[in-house]
């Protein structure tokens, strides 16, 4: 391996593990480089079709979906308190600021509702069409009523325990057999959940990807097993996607305007790439240059970062920069990128921050007091992006060779809320007393 990156003044902090912004030299103008992508704005069309035909079916399995008519989304809630309290507290940047509740998904409470149950209906729609039990143009509903001929077939997936949640929900609803091979950071809680709905789980010692290899080994040699692959799977990535153009609806609805001279600047905690790759694909398709997308990281754990700034990709994991990949953010907890999300993202993302593992708990806090929300640990990653923009000189840097600086008065900030419904209320309590 090549490597010079170690001198690279840009990564001097993040091989410390201190606190970073890191904008993205190979940046391009989206127009430039959307052709080129490895994935087409058609397979996002396809996806939100898809979700729209199994709609039906989700509004039976899953009553909480009644309210959205089988589609599961979430609010986008203005936080005008927290931001004025930050602002008394730290620079934030001028701008309205936003949460996208993703945390309040219906069925598995966080953004791998989108993905992972995306991923679930496209396999259960080829294995029906095939065997005939449904037509095209038929009644997915009907498909609830099929438990014997999806017991028939087991689907498994190697997770930090969102998406094993999701997956597992989602599949056990079904009436799929379901194993989830889980790495040694889930969160016990998210185990046991599991458990009730009747889903194998696995535990192993090592990290996430130790967990994603064994699980696709044992599929692998199964027929009628199926593998959710988080490493590779463009079926999740395009089930990520579909939340922009829902998103746009609702930008429109809290009159936020977003063109060249109104930028809309995005974060969204970044694990293995595909939740943040999907959401930042699918922005980038409906506003173009006029949306700032940016990844936050823990200071151990910047997997995607360090993939984008050596250009290694895949081929590099946070090891190999010295740090421990260990952080209290569960949900971000992987060693190693997605090669398919990092060549999505090589042109089109402007940067990432890093965020310590003491400041998720702060931030959890300080959201909880101020607009009497509560998100989990690795959702708080996000308000990373926030304060980072106002605060790194990279990021400022960044403002000023867009031409931005002026005009941020007009701005809007969203910071991804991830996950954190499904969170036990005694779970809830502790992270909320919890100080690093
Ligand atoms: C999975 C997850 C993410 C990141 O998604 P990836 O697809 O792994 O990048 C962020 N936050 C939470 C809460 C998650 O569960």
């Amino acid at each position: 391996m090549n490597a010079t990156w170690r001198e690279d003044p840009a990564l001097r902090d993040v091989l410390a593990a201190a606190e970073t912004c890191w904008i993205n030299p190979q940046m391009k103008s989206f127009a430039a480089v959307a052709d080129g992508l490895p994935v087409k704005p058609e397979e996002v069309d396809d996806a939100a079709d898809r979700l729209d035909r199994f709609a039906p079916l989700l509004r039976r399995l899953f009553p909480e979906t009644e309210g959205d008519c089988g589609r599961i989304e979430s609010p986008l809630r203005e936080l005008p308190v927290l931001r004025e309290k930050l602002s008394w507290r730290e620079r934030v940047p001028a701008g309205r600021l936003f949460l996208k509740l993703d945390s309040e998904l219906a069925v598995a409470g966080s953004v791998k509702a989108r993905g992972g149950i995306y991923e679930v209906l496209k396999h259960t729609e080829e294995l029906a069409l095939e065997a005939g039990l449904l037509r095209p143009d038929g009644e997915y509903a009907d498909l609830a009523g099929q438990r014997d001929f999806f017991a028939k077939y087991t689907v498994q997936v190697g997770s930090t325990g969102n998406l094993g949640l999701s997956i597992g929900i989602m599949a056990a609803a079904l009436g799929y057999r379901v194993v989830v091979h889980m790495s040694a950071d889930a969160r016990q809680w998210k185990k046991d959940l599991l458990r009730q709905k009747g889903v194998d789980v696995r535990e192993y010692d090592g990290d996430y990807g130790k967990a994603v290899e064994q699980g696709r080994a044992l599929s692998d040699a199964d027929p009628m097993s199926y593998f959710v692959d988080d490493e590779h799977s463009k079926n999740l990535f395009l089930g990520y996607a579909v939340a922009a153009r829902r998103l746009a609806e609702q930008l429109a609805a809290q009159n936020v305007t977003v063109d060249d001279g109104h930028p809309l600047f995005v974060t969204v905690p970044c694990g293995v790439g595909g939740a943040p790759g999907g959401v930042a694909y699918g922005l980038k398709l409906l506003y173009g240059d006029n949306v700032h997308v940016f990844f936050a990281e823990p200071v151990q754990c910047p997997c995607m970062l360090l993939g984008l700034a050596t250009g290694e990709k895949d081929g590099v994991c946070v090891q190999d920069a010295g740090l421990t990949g260990v952080t209290e953010a569960d949900g971000l907890a992987v060693a190693r990128p997605s090669k398919l999300v990092c060549d999505v993202m090589e042109h089109t993302l402007s940067g990432e921050f890093t965020v310590a593992d003491g400041q998720l708990y702060d931030d959890l806090r300080a959201l909880n007091a101020a607009e009497k929300l509560f998100i989990e640990p690795s959702a708080c990653a996000a308000f990373a992006g926030y304060r980072g923009l106002a605060q790194f000189p990279a990021a400022q840097s960044y403002l000023k060779a867009r031409g931005l600086a002026g005009k941020m008065e007009n701005a809007s900030h969203i910071l991804w809320a991830t996950g954190g419904r499904l969170v036990p209320p005694l779970m809830r309590k502790e992270y909320l007393a919890k100080r690093l």
